[in-house]
């Protein structure tokens, strides 16, 4: 005798699953979308930019040279690293309070964060 059917297999997987999607879901809240974009360098913040819909490409001067992320859809994502792995820049982008892309070589850190301010670009 056997207890499972085809057809049961099929329906236990979808129930498993809605529980794994579920489950996700209880975990990974709150999830919270990020208002700005925090580059720190050595632990100190140096920029701060507004997620924005539009494309913004912005240059960063970091420690070992000139870096870009692209701010677009409210995400950002690291295109162009300074350092020698460029591991950094094969992370996907970010767009969620209390993500970030970190760069070892730069002592990096660009962090997702939600309180609105009004301050752009260069801090320091
Ligand atoms: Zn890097």
């Amino acid at each position: 005798m056997r207890f499972f059917k085809k057809g049961d297999i099929l329906i236990y997987g979808i129930i498993i699953f809605i529980f794994c999607v579920i489950g996700n879901m209880i975990i990974k809240t709150p999830t919270v979308k990020g208002k700005n974009v925090e580059i720190f360098e050595n632990s100190k913040m140096k920029y701060r930019y507004k997620l924005t819909k539009e494309r913004q490409e912005i240059i960063l001067k970091s420690i070992l040279g000139d870096e870009k992320i692209i701010i677009e859809n409210y995400t950002v994502k690291k295109v162009d690293a300074s350092c020698p792995k460029k591991i950094c820049i094969k992370h996907s982008e970010i767009d969620t309070v209390g993500e970030s892309i970190i760069c070892v070589p730069n002592k990096q850190i660009i962090k997702i964060s939600g309180e609105s301010q009004e301050l752009d670009g260069f801090i320091q």
